[in-house]
């Protein structure tokens, strides 16, 4: 039967049924760090206005092609090939040119090296913006960005190998071949220590090293930069292309942590085979394997026995980057929604313009301007202590635990509301939300698990009365302007002087002590920093117990418009 255009409408073509009207359109060239308002306003009060343009030409990149880079890196997973076609071992992983684009635009914006770079000051949160930035693209080739930025800390423990491998992995150029590190001149970072026994529980380790000298790298038979060998296995390790690894082994002085690259000095591949690539809930973009290390070659980093306090600066920087990770993915959950929200209409009205839609937008929004002001300030406490601050140094040990738990927890059920608020095309994957809504949980189980965070708290203030009274002196910047914050902060201070209870009882309650300083923190700023009806929301709903458990439960006093208006992306 022949098809026929309406004859009201000429413009329809003789095969269409319909008229499409009222869908969104999607969000494309926006300059996704300047149409971000609260990060803008972040970045400038934590001291980082030098990098505003920087920023806002990278904000305008990220907003075009790398988008659709992102889709691609993710519809094209990596794949491992173990052997070549002639039966050689190579362990090798291949990914799709739009992986390697992101992965280029991420390195030679130094997202994996600036604080190690710039002589700027607020390195550490031009770097965080930036990276928050180019997040809203693709999450998955944030990870060994991550890992090759939070090495270098790490590898400073010993400084003969730092000398070596820093320049390298502060390199601003990208170059993907599995050839050694020196002659291309970079090399990408990634970390291995979760075994199939145990991840957060490090010291379970089993693979063993021993003391064997190959190429005479050290006058040292034994101990830090010495030759060992590696032998075992490691359940997870990301970015197995990476060029250099940090792991954790058995010495025979204890656990102790080691340098392991992929080429050996004499340009032979060392012996770290990739039994498989995991199949993952989300984070596809990305190879996450299991490895076997059978007598691989690796100089000791940091003394011996002394492993997880030289990795851990490797680890604090990566949970500094899951807090950003997490934020980035909400500042994308409100962009979407907010945008999509401008757009659409129901029963007659802009879905932006509906009373509980615009509750559900503004919830949503202050939790991400919540997230922002917690992330850039943590950033500015890595700056600081960098520059020699003791108390930055108390407080960023504290607050990063504290950032990492209470954002990453927030984000999974952040993007759930988000990926609503655009109804079934939030369900479907070319809106990109379901790629949100699978990756969101990843930075809460990575790099220290919920539990282990919050227990994280307990021990960093058990240490240190100096964190717990330099986070208490950052919470009481905040007082005398809300007496809710004041109640919070009051019971916060009280809870974290209090003679300490039963050690099962306390960790018991970690997550509850935990919460509550988050949310002490993140008030605290946001009635420093942010717009009043921001402040006067995130109070009443998060401190003053007048909001719900879900989203969309904020007293009708609150100023929606105001509270949403500056998360709405223009073009
Ligand atoms: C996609 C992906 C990539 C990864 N990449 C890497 C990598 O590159 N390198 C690497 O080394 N690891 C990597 N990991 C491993 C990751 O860091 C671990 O999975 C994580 O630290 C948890 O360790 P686990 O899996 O052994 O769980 P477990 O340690 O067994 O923990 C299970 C649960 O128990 C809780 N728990 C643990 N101890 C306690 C306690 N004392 N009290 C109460 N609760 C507790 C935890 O919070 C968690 O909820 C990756 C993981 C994933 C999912």
């Amino acid at each position: 039967m022949a098809v026929t255009s309406r004859p009201e409408d000429s413009s329809v073509a003789s095969w269409q049924t319909h008229t499409v009207f009222n869908q969104t359109p999607p969000l494309e060239g926006v300059d996704l760090f300047s149409a971000n308002l609260p990060l803008v306003e972040a970045m400038q009060r934590e001291g980082a206005g030098w990098a505003m343009e920087r920023a806002a030409a990278l904000g305008t990149i990220v907003g075009s092609e790398p988008l659709r880079w992102g889709f691609e890196a993710n519809e094209n997973p990596p794949v491992l090939h173990t052997h070549d076609r002639y039966g050689n071992r190579i362990d090798e992983v291949e990914f799709h040119p739009s992986w390697h684009r992101l992965m280029a635009l991420s390195i030679e914006h130094e997202l994996h090296a600036l604080p190690w770079r710039s002589r700027e000051p607020a390195a550490h949160v031009a770097r965080a913006a930036m990276y928050m930035t180019v997040m809203q693209a693709e999450a998955g080739f944030a990870c060994p960005t991550t890992m090759t930025f939070a090495a270098v800390p790490a590898l400073r423990s010993t400084p003969e190998l730092a000398a070596e491998w820093e320049p390298l992995v502060t390199a601003n150029t990208y170059e993907p071949a599995l050839v050694a590190a020196g002659a291309k001149g970079s090399a990408l970072a990634g970390m291995a220590m979760t075994e199939k026994q145990g991840g957060s529980d490090v010291r379970a380790n089993t693979t063993v090293a021993e003391p064997r000298a190959r190429f005479g790298c050290s006058a040292a038979q034994t101990g830090e930069g010495a030759e060992y060998q590696l032998t075992g296995h490691k359940w997870f390790c990301s970015a197995p292309m990476s060029d250099v690894f940090l792991v954790l082994a058995q010495a025979p002085e204890g656990l102790s942590c080691f340098l392991l690259p992929r080429i050996l000095p004499d340009d032979s591949r060392n012996a770290f085979h990739i039994q498989r690539l995991k199949n993952k809930l989300g984070n596809r973009s990305n190879a996450s394997s299991e490895i076997e290390l059978r007598g691989a070659w690796a100089r000791m980093l940091g003394e011996p026995g002394r492993g997880v306090a030289t990795i851990i600066e490797m680890v604090a920087h990566t949970r500094l980057d899951c807090a950003l990770g997490a934020t980035a993915m909400m500042r994308l959950g409100v962009a979407q929604a907010t945008h999509h929200a401008a757009h659409r209409s129901a029963f007659g009205a802009l879905l932006a313009d509906q009373p509980l839609m615009r509750n559900v937008l503004a919830d949503l929004c202050v939790e991400s301007d919540a997230a922002t002001a917690v992330s850039m300030r943590l950033a500015r406490a890595y700056d600081d202590a960098q520059a020699g601050d003791e108390d930055a140094e108390a407080f960023k040990r504290v607050a990063t635990a504290v950032g990492k738990y209470w954002i990453c927890k927030r984000a999974p059920n952040h993007a759930f509301e988000s990926m609503e608020c655009l109804g079934g095309n939030g369900y479907v994957e070319d809106s990109g939300m379901p790629r949100l809504y699978r990756e969101a949980p990843l930075m809460s189980i990575w790099e220290g698990a919920g539990n282990v965070m919050a227990l994280d708290v307990l021990r960093a203030l058990a240490r240190s009365p100096r964190a717990r009274d330099v986070f208490l002196a950052e919470l009481e910047e905040g007082c005398g302007s809300d007496p809710r914050l004041d109640a919070h902060v009051a019971r916060v201070r009280a809870e974290l002087t209090a003679e300490t209870a039963q050690p099962t009882e306390l960790a018991a309650r970690a997550r509850s002590v935990t919460e509550r300083m988050a949310l002490a923190l993140a008030g605290s700023l946001l009635v420093r920093h942010a717009p009043e009806p921001v402040a006067d929301a995130f109070c009443a709903s998060r401190l003053g117990g007048e909001g719900g458990l879900e989203y969309g439960t904020l007293p009708t006093s609150c100023d929606f418009g105001a509270i949403i208006e500056r998360h709405i992306p223009v073009a």
